[in-house]
C-alpha cells in the first residue's frame, strides 16, 4: 500500500476521503492500513461508508462486520442503502426480474444492475459527505479481472477509465476521483493478512456472485496463474500503463446530464436513474 501511495501520490494532507466498507476482507484490511497511514502522515480524515443493496442473509450480516471494525478504529459508519436511493432493495428487483413478464430487468445480471446503483451512490455520498477522494478495496485480482473484462468486451473507454488514481473531474465530470490503495496487494495476501491482524469480516460470498461475468476471469486468472505466476501483476502493469495513452479515448464519447440527478451520462438519463425510474 506505501508503494501504491509513492507511485500514484494516493494520500495528502488534507485530504477527506469516504472509504467504502463493505464488511468483506479487503475493504476491511483498506480502512485498516489508510487508518494507519492516515495518523502517521497526519490531517486526514477518513469517512467510512457502508452500501446496503438489501441482500438478505448477507449484506446484512456484513453490515455487522463493517460496524464492529468501524468501532474497532474509532470511526462512524455512514450507511446508504439502495431502498433509500431507489424504493426497493437488490433482492426485490431480481424478484421482479425473475417474474416480470414484461421485460423490466429482464436478461440483466443482478452484478450489472448492483454495479451502477452502488457506483451512483458512492458519488453521491462523496458530493453529500464533501470527501474529495473515494477509496476502494480493489486488490490486484479485481483489477486484473476487470481489465481482463474490458479487453473481452473490447470496453476501450473502461480500459482507459480504469487506473489505481483516477484524475477524477478531468475523466469523469464532477465526481471525486477514485483511489485504490490495495491494487498491489494479490487477493491471498488479503485474506492472509485479515487472518493476522484479526480484521472483522465476513468470510462468505454474495450469492449473486454466480451470475457474475468476473466469475469467467477470475477462474480464468487463478488457473493461468499456475503456469504463469506473474499473470494478473502483468494485466495490473498493462492495465496502468493503458490508462494513461489512452485518455483521449475516455473524453471521445458525447456526455450529457443527467436530467434526474445532474450526473454524467450517455443518455438523458444516466444508468443508475434509469434503473430506479424501471421500479
Ligand atoms: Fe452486487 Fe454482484 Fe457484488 Fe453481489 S457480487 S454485491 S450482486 S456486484
Amino acid at each position: 500500500v506505501r508503494k501504491a501511495n509513492r507511485d500514484f501520490g494516493l494520500l495528502r494532507r488534507g485530504d477527506r476521503i469516504l472509504v467504502a466498507v463493505s464488511g468483506g476482507k479487503d475493504s476491511g484490511n483498506m480502512l485498516h492500513v489508510l487508518d494507519k497511514m492516515a495518523k502517521r502522515i497526519g490531517n486526514i480524515e477518513l469517512i467510512p461508508v457502508f452500501v446496503d443493496e438489501g441482500i438478505k442473509g448477507y449484506r446484512d450480516r456484513a453490515k455487522r462486520q463493517a460496524l464492529k471494525l468501524c468501532k474497532m478504529h474509532g470511526l462512524q459508519l455512514k450507511v446508504y442503502s439502495f431502498r433509500d436511493n431507489s424504493g426497493e432493495t437488490l433482492d426485490e428487483m431480481i424478484r421482479a426480474r425473475n417474474k416480470s413478464r414484461d421485460g423490466k430487468f429482464r436478461g440483466q445480471k443482478a452484478c450489472s444492475i448492483c454495479g451502477t446503483l452502488r457506483k451512483h451512490i458512492l458519488n453521491r455520498a462523496a458530493s453529500e459527505l464533501g470527501a474529495d477522494k473515494v477509496a476502494i478495496g480493489h486488490t490486484m485480482d479485481d483489477v486484473a479481472q476487470t481489465f481482463l473484462m474490458n479487453v473481452l468486451r473490447a470496453d476501450i473507454e473502461g480500459i482507459a477509465r480504469f487506473s489505481v488514481a483516477s484524475p477524477g473531474d478531468s475523466v469523469e465530470a464532477g465526481k471525486a476521483p477514485r483511489i485504490r490503495p490495495l491494487a498491489y496487494v494479490p487477493e491471498e495476501e488479503s485474506a492472509l493478512y485479515a487472518k493476522i491482524k484479526r480484521i472483522p469480516h465476513l468470510p462468505k460470498r454474495c450469492p449473486y456472485s454466480v451470475e457474475a461475468f468476473r466469475g469467467l476471469a477470475e477462474g480464468f486468472l487463478n488457473g493461468a496463474q499456475k503456469d504463469y505466476p506473474a499473470i494478473k501483476f502483468s494485466l495490473l502493469r498493462a492495465c496502468i500503463a493503458l490508462s494513461k495513452l489512452l485518455p483521449q479515448e475516455a473524453n471521445s464519447a458525447p456526455w450529457r446530464k443527467c436530467g434526474s440527478c445532474g450526473a454524467k451520462a450517455a443518455r438523458t438519463k444516466c444508468k443508475a436513474c434509469a434503473i430506479t425510474a424501471k421500479l
